[in-house]
């Protein structure tokens, strides 16, 4: 794991900041911070689709543990069908350090069977248990 990480510390974080990854969503990935605004928590979900962190994907949604294992195995299955190409933020509403929800509307271009797709999604971010103390979870899409 050391190599691997090693390896990917240079590149730019995919998830389009110009930031390299290692600035960016790579200490998230990690668990050595924690998503300080939802449209961080959803930077760093896209970017963990595209570098296939599924771990990191399972752990910032509410889904309960015993859904857990058969979540890793499609998200696993669809990292692996998927390639991400790019991440736009359109709007962020609330979301941020003293906020408990917020919304992110993106697009993201990615490509599955030899066809490019567009991703369009207003997502609703939430603090665990409703705590301000609480993490940043990916909730749903609202539209
Ligand atoms: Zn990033």
């Amino acid at each position: 794991m050391a190599l691997g990480f090693a390896n990917c510390g240079d590149r730019p974080c995919p998830c389009g900041s110009g930031d390299s990854l290692l600035q960016c969503c790579g200490p998230l990935h990690r668990g050595r911070l924690k998503a300080e605004t939802a449209e961080q928590l959803m930077r760093s979900r896209y970017s963990a689709y595209a570098l296939s962190e599924v771990d990191y994907l399972i752990a910032t949604h509410p889904d309960a543990a015993s859904a857990a294992a058969e979540r890793r195995r499609e998200l696993r299955a669809s990292c692996r069908q998927t390639r991400w190409h790019g991440l736009t933020v359109l709007a962020s509403e609330a979301g941020r350090q003293d906020d408990l929800e917020g919304s992110v509307r993106f697009e993201a271009v990615f490509s599955a069977s030899g066809e490019r797709h567009v991703l369009k999604e207003h997502s609703l971010f939430r603090r665990r248990d409703g705590q301000a103390t609480g993490e940043w979870l990916y909730v749903g899409p609202l539209d």
